[in-house]
């Protein structure tokens, strides 16, 4: 007994030591094959492997060397996670929750549109933003995912559904700009055109402000979509129901992106959750048209989707369409979202990875 069990850890301590190949970069993985003298362009031969042939297998990678497939063999893995669960919704949109290397559970939804497949993926284990009517922030933030396990949602999704995934948000669990590093790496390889290859138009990052990264982000070259969960147009809204404006005040979010526009010449996304007798009067319709009026911004409308914790309920059909008329006929361009996945509790801001955080 005591044999098998050290045998057990040592091979998991041997397995941690591995590096999950997912995680890489092509710039990455070319100066990694370069330093251990292999040819460059075998970073690209390895990501078509990979990300458009769906082989894991290296032994089976036939255009790269005897000795590149050993060394990778025995310094890699190709890490992707296993599926607890897959829920169909009546609209064709799919929950999963996906088990990570280490047990931990995430949630990934996948929504078909007319113009593709969307891939929601999560960034963080829980998140700290704790904004008082999403029910992701139930669970603090635990970790971190790195790259690679962002990646892995994508790819998987891809595999089992066995149709290309042409989007993908960043909108599940975790704040992405709290995340950043991973969350950039995670781009450039989904984007990679010898990768999965969606196009940084067809990505969008979504987060609820943290300034320093807008800056960041403006800096970053590709054209990837934008968009910032606003909310509410005052201070002190927006602070009762995102504690993070407190750190970061609705002004200077504007002025980060009056700057993230002009740098970019890219147009930006409010989205506005509607909460019945919260934001949702024409008051508030009234108070949003001032702050944003003359912003190349677009704001996305979502009539709030109940969670059983919270007490908030969902503005009406009548009172969101009030709303969205108002904005139109003061110029703001606007639209009020249809939700998809409600049924399966997929809807936007709905994940929560309910009892299943950590499955062992
Ligand atoms: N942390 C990031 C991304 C994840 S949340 C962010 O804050 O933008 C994705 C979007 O879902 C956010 O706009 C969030 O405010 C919204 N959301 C959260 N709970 C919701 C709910 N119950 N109904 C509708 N939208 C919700």
């Amino acid at each position: 007994m005591t044999i098998t069990t050290e045998y057990i850890s040592i091979n998991m301590k041997l397995g941690d030591l591995m590096k999950n190949l997912l995680n890489y970069t092509k710039a990455e993985l070319t100066d990694l094959l370069v330093q251990n003298d292999f040819k460059a362009f075998s970073a690209k031969q390895i990501f078509q492997w990979i990300y458009q042939k769906n082989v894991t297998d290296f032994s089976q990678m036939t255009n790269l060397s005897k000795k590149l497939r050993g060394y990778l063999q025995d310094n890699f893995v190709i890490s992707k996670p296993t599926i607890s669960s897959r829920q169909i919704s009546a609209d064709g949109t799919e929950k999963y929750l996906l088990k990570l290397a280490d047990g931990n559970i995430i949630e990934t939804v996948l929504m078909r549109h007319n113009y593709g497949r969307s891939v929601c993926v999560t960034t963080q284990l829980g998140c700290n933003m704790a904004c008082s009517f999403c029910a992701s922030g139930l669970q603090k933030k635990q970790r971190d995912l790195n790259a690679g396990e962002i990646v892995s949602q994508v790819l998987t999704i891809q595999q089992t559904i066995n149709e290309r995934v042409s989007h993908v948000v960043v909108m599940g669990i975790g704040e992405p700009f709290d995340n950043y590093e991973e969350t950039i790496r995670f781009i450039d390889i989904i984007n990679d055109p010898f990768g999965l290859e969606i196009g940084a138009r067809h990505i969008t990052v979504s987060t609820s402000g943290i300034i320093p990264r807008i800056y960041d982000f403006a800096r970053e070259t590709k054209q990837v979509n934008l968009a910032i969960s606003l909310h509410a147009p005052s201070n002190t809204l927006r602070s009762s129901l995102m504690p993070i404006n407190k750190k970061y005040p609705i002004e200077k979010l504007i002025k980060a992106l009056k700057h993230y526009i002009k740098m970019t010449n890219r147009r930006v996304t409010f989205e506005y959750i509607l909460l019945d007798g919260v934001n949702d009067s024409l008051d508030d319709a009234q108070e949003l048209v001032k702050l944003i009026s003359g912003m190349n911004v677009y704001v996305n409308l979502i009539r709030y989707n109940p969670v059983s914790e919270f007490s908030y309920k969902g503005t009406s059909e009548k009172k969101a369409k009030a709303f969205h008329h108002y904005l139109m006929s003061n110029g703001i361009t606007a639209t009020l979202r249809r939700e998809k996945g409600g049924d399966i509790d997929a809807a936007c801001g709905q994940l929560r990875a309910k009892k299943l955080f950590k499955l062992k």
